[in-house]
């Protein structure tokens, strides 16, 4: 290895590898990882970061990030959004279609592709499974596989009628991409603002039943198992829809799943103060489904932590419960609640599996991809020869949460004032310093 292809020492952390810790100097240049090793000395004119303390893991990746732009510009920019991800430890994000114009057409694509070039993470984008997200006609599948968008979702919204999602899956099969789904049988939920049961009845706000996510969960496994077709689930948040899920993991059939750190943390008594901050869909739910959710994330049932960042701008959001738009802040918050919730009971490899490896496989993010601007390799393993991406994390140092300095534009973060353990110290893209000390660098 030539000193001269060195431009960046992670020095004194522990490397988080699929097999265990290892504690390593990481070395990386042009953009890849070309050593790791004890006490690497770095070349005069090297970056040098300061990883004491810390776990050096593969950049995560979310799933589930909402930019706002085209459209709502005012809440979120696809640079800002991406600036959130990479102070949350973040280099790859899916950016969902519910913009406005949506994402079903290969302009839109191309148009959210060129923003995000040269952005503080990398954006991959979902289309949506038909136009307009109005389920009514397939969108343009084949068109919008071949610019290289492998997830498909009409996330804010289900695909209501079975025989169309029947003809996407078969169609996703053969592309070989995957249809997420928002699962919520519309007409079960039409109405509600947050979960039903007791805190619904004692407030007075219409409810949406669990079995509406459940109808859907379970009609969309049974599409599977017709289809033969893929299947993610976006945002699991009650105890049955993990059930039916671990049931049809134990079957065989082709499912994958992902939980919202707020659906790991919180739960519908978090709205008796009728502050739309809480608002969100899926909704919070009870002490059963958060315990079920964690549970599933521990046993393999869900294989991500997927945020569902939503941001709102605070003149849409800051009005009555009933009225605000359901939606929170997710992207800097997301791996402090998942190592608060969930270190307990998982090794760190296995933290960062459920928040980067699977996400990055189900995503298809885990090589490079010359169609999507040049997009690198992302989900580890963080070894010599591999993509340095990668999220240096300090499980000592806590987060503490101002809404006024997160990078979003908007402000719906359910976690004002509170602290979480850990914190994410420093964001490598492409082998560049994206996050210094928690200081964004673009
Ligand atoms: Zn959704």
């Amino acid at each position: 290895m030539p000193d001269s292809a060195l431009t960046l020492v992670i020095r004194g952390g522990t490397v988080v590898g699929p097999e265990g810790l290892t504690r390593a100097d990481v070395a990386i240049g042009g953009g890849t990882v070309v050593g790791l090793a004890d006490a690497i000395e770095p070349p005069p004119g090297a970056t040098v970061l300061d990883a004491g303390g810390c776990l050096v893991g593969p950049g995560l990746v979310d799933l589930h990030t909402h930019l706002r732009q085209p459209g709502r510009e005012e809440a979120e920019t696809i640079e800002s959004g991406a600036r959130a991800a990479a102070l949350g430890g973040y280099t790859a994000i899916v950016a969902m279609p519910n913009t406005e114009p949506p994402i079903d057409s290969a302009g839109v694509v191309r148009e959210i592709l060129d923003f995000a070039a040269g952005g503080a993470a990398e954006v991959a984008v979902a289309g949506a499974i038909t136009m307009g997200r109005a389920g009514q006609a397939l969108a343009p599948l084949g068109e919008l596989a071949a610019l290289g968008v492998t997830l498909f979702t009409d996330d804010g919204a289900g695909v209501q009628d079975g025989a169309l999602m029947r003809r996407a899956l078969d169609y996703a099969k053969g592309l070989g991409v995957t249809l997420a789904q928002h699962c919520e049988d519309a007409c079960l939920a039409a109405g509600g603002a947050m979960h039903e049961g007791a805190w619904s009845s004692r407030l007075g706000i219409p409810g949406m039943p669990a079995a509406a996510e459940e109808a859907m969960v379970a009609r969309d496994i049974a599409l599977v198992r017709l289809t033969g077709s893929r299947v993610h689930f976006l945002h699991l948040s009650t105890a049955g829809s993990v059930d039916l899920v671990r049931r049809a993991k134990a079957e065989g059939l082709p499912v994958t799943a992902e939980a919202a750190p707020h659906h790991m943390l919180l739960t519908h008594a978090a709205v008796a103060g009728y502050d739309p901050v809480f608002k969100v869909n899926p909704p919070l739910r009870t002490d059963e489904d958060v315990a079920a959710v964690v549970a599933g994330l521990c046993d393999g049932t869900i294989d991500a932590v997927a945020t569902d960042h939503a941001p709102h701008a605070p003149e849409a959001k800051d009005v009555t419960f009933d009225q605000a738009p359901p939606g929170m802040l997710g992207l800097q918050t997301a791996l402090p609640i998942a190592w608060e919730v969930l270190s307990p009971h998982l090794s760190p490899e296995r933290v960062f599996a459920l928040m980067s490896t699977q996400p990055a496989a189900i995503a298809r993010l885990t090589a490079t991809d010359p169609r999507l601007a040049g997009q690198t390799a992302h989900g580890g393993p963080v070894e010599v020869g591999g993509a340095a991406n990668l999220c240096v994390f300090d499980p000592a140092a806590t987060t503490v949460v101002d809404p006024g300095r997160l990078a979003s534009r908007s402000r719906n973060t359910p976690y004002a004032g509170r602290t979480f353990a850990g914190a994410v110290r420093h964001t490598v893209l492409r082998g560049e310093p994206v996050v210094v000390d928690a200081v964004a660098q673009r």
